[in-house]
């Protein structure tokens, strides 16, 4: 699969059971649908804040960032954001395959919803992305 953020061929690599594409080159991660929720089922265990966490993406309609295709049926994605105060961006697409991430969003999103840093996600993530 190709990253949608540059175009360069991605690797996968396992969480648990969540297969994370991610881009060697720009740091991109794509998730497939659900597999975000599967990321924070270990943490976020109350499925209350894990709901809560979710309904509160919204669209936006217009921003300074590049549209980007979804990598699996290639329509233009649309523009999400999550969080106010240090908002999130990021790419998902309409015909819900997916969330495209840039370097460092996963991390945010992850932090946002309520993750503790200590939780091993994120060592492993931090050791995956400060690889290169
Ligand atoms: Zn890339
Ligand atoms: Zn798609």
């Amino acid at each position: 699969m190709n990253c949608p953020g540059c175009g360069e061929v991605m690797i996968i690599v396992e969480w648990a059971e969540v297969e994370i594409d991610y881009c060697l080159r720009c740091g991109g991660v794509w998730l497939d649908a659900g597999e975000l929720e599967l990321l924070l089922a270990g943490s976020l265990t109350d499925s209350k804040a894990r709901e809560h966490f979710l309904a509160a993406f919204h669209h936006v309609a217009k921003t300074g960032e590049k549209k980007r295709k979804c990598p699996r049926c290639h329509k233009v994605m649309a523009k999400v954001q999550y969080g106010q105060e240090l908002p999130v961006l990021f790419d998902k697409c309409v015909k819900e395959h997916g969330i495209f991430l840039d370097q460092g969003e996963l991390a945010a999103l992850l932090t946002s919803a309520g993750m503790r840093t200590d939780e091993p996600v994120f060592t492993y993530l931090k050791t995956l992305f400060q690889g290169n």
